[in-house]
């Protein structure tokens, strides 16, 4: 607790101003009951998986029990939502129970939806069952794809209802609630700075800055922290995280800048989705069903956009500004080249030459011209031959014909396009030396063949919801191993039903 923190202990919502944060104490569950526990992330804090079975587990992190040692707060930030100032904002619902080192690494323990705090605004500070269980899978999952993201040690039920919807019969509906534990370094976000350097409080914010480099930029200067190149660490890990969603096809939904760490880890599982049909202008958001800003294809202008907020926060702490601006403009530069490599590798090319690019933006203009898999296409593409025979009908597509949702539109000028691009494609692997074994295992290696697909969470929390845990413990079996052929499991290696179109969950 290095940081000013508020002197208020009261919990009344408010403005909190000259703290970074404010002391809270966790809501008792009624009957908290473990749902899952994530063995890895335990034994990343030191526990066991004897710990995990105990009483004392569930109790500490559904916040039933503070630890002997443990001060929780909550966090003051605020943030940029869909493009607009919004303010504060603050931890809501998330509370920081403990920081913890193990085998020389720090963590954050936080709780989500274990109650009120002075940033919970007009809301109750609880998290839903539906919300909970999709954080807790989809942060896993994320980490074994090789995704920076927030871990998830466990999903509890805590036995209390949560109000959430008022049906259109003016009749309340309740959910069950739940609280799950996210481990990251810290919880610190683009939107923690923006606050400070909205306020005018800037020792607060230079304190924070320090803070932060100190403490988790190990390569930085922690005596002469060089905020400029803080902020060009930033802005590379925020670019590899985007790559790296583009890669699995993961959209976050809500990218405000709140919901930017600054550790570029993903962070904050709403109403994030995972493309089906590859397409640029999908987004699970169906609040952002009018604008798409956080659509698909957007997240790296979206990035670039949150980058140039934390720009402008941290500018009171430079003498000079241009540096930060060329961070940005490095960021222009060079994504679009990572971008590229990342395609290339998945379409399975040795490296990167002229030319490439083309054949890239050509598969992504024919990957939309019909509702096409983005998973399986890819996936299967690694079956292609150099020596693919394109000479009749629909024959050479056969390989990847899984991944289209209508096999009846590929025909025609579709089919020609097809044709067209498998031509150049197999034209550009015969220049390659290395054998189709070779290039079969570069691609099963940032090709996913297990996704936490949208109707796969609703499905484990319909089960879920109805006492049956099975599917979770199937589904996080599953996705430990995302790029392994699973063949006992291969039914989940297949497009989404057509009862699951377009049904993703919320962010409540
Ligand atoms: P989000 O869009 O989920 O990132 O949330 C934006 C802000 O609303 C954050 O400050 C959250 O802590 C807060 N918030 C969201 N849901 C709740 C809730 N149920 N209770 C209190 N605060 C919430
Ligand atoms: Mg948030
Ligand atoms: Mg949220």
């Amino acid at each position: 607790h290095a940081l000013p923190s508020d002197p208020d202990r009261s919990g009344q919502r408010r403005q909190v101003r000259g703290a970074a944060y404010s002391f809270v104490t966790p809501r008792v569950p009624s009957q908290p009951t473990l749902l899952h526990a994530a063995a890895d992330v335990a034994a990343m804090i030191g526990l066991s998986e004897e710990d995990l079975k105990s009483k004392r587990f569930t109790d500490v992190f559904s916040g039933a029990i503070v630890p002997e040692g443990a001060d929780p707060y909550a966090m003051c930030y605020g943030g940029h939502q869909f493009g607009n100032w919004a303010g504060q904002l603050g931890d809501g619902r998330a509370i920081n129970l403990a920081e913890v080192s193990h085998e020389g690494v720090r963590h954050t323990l936080q709780l989500k939806g274990a109650g009120e705090t002075p940033y919970s605004r007009m809301a109750d500070g609880l998290a839903v069952l539906r919300s909970s269980l999709r954080e807790h899978l989809c942060s896993e999952a994320m980490f074994h794809l090789g995704v920076a993201t927030t871990r998830s040690l466990s999903l509890i039920a805590t036995g209390d209802a949560v109000l959430r919807d008022v049906m259109y019969d003016g009749h309340p509906e309740y959910e069950p609630g739940a609280v799950v534990c996210r481990v990251a370094p810290s919880f610190i976000r683009f939107g923690s700075f923006e606050i400070l350097a909205s306020r005018g409080e800037i020792d607060l914010l230079r304190q924070l800055a320090d803070y932060t480099i100190g403490h988790y930029f190990p390569t930085l200067d922690a005596d002469a922290p060089d905020y400029i190149e803080f902020f060009r660490e930033v802005s590379q890990r925020t670019m590899a995280m985007i790559v790296d969603w583009q890669r699995v096809g993961f959209v976050h939904g809500v990218m405000n800048t709140d919901n930017m760490s600054i550790h570029g880890v993903t962070i904050d599982y709403g109403p994030y989705g995972w493309l089906e049909g590859y397409d640029h202008g999908w987004t699970p958001n169906t609040t952002d069903r009018q604008h798409r800003r956080y659509r698909y294809g957007n997240q790296p202008q979206i990035a670039l956009w949150n980058l140039a907020q934390l720009a402008s926060a941290i500018s009171p702490l430079v003498d000079d500004v241009q540096p930060l601006r060329d961070v940005l403009e490095d960021f222009q530069q060079e994504f679009p080249k990572r971008y590229f490599e990342m395609m290339a590798a998945k379409i399975g090319l040795d490296r990167f030459q002229a030319g490439d690019e083309a054949l890239c933006n050509d598969l992504e203009d024919v990957l939309q011209l019909t509702e096409t898999d983005m998973t399986i296409f890819f996936r299967r593409l690694a079956s292609i031959p150099s020596d693919l025979d394109l000479q009749r009908g629909v024959e050479f597509l056969q390989p990847v014909a899984d991944a289209f949702y209508d096999p009846a539109q590929v025909t025609g000028e579709v089919l020609e396009r097809w044709r067209g691009w498998f031509t150049s494609y197999t034209e550009r692997l015969r220049q390659s030396e290395e054998t189709q074994p070779q290039r079969v295992a570069r691609m099963n290696a940032v090709n996913p063949k297990y996704v936490l697909r949208n109707y796969m969470a609703q499905m484990a929390i319909d089960k879920a919801t109805q006492g049956d845990l099975s599917l979770i413990d199937e589904l996080y079996d599953l996705l430990r191993d995302p790029y392994a052929e699973q063949p006992d499991r291969e039914t989940w290696f297949a497009k989404r039903p057509d009862w699951a179109r377009d049904k993703v969950g919320c962010s409540m």
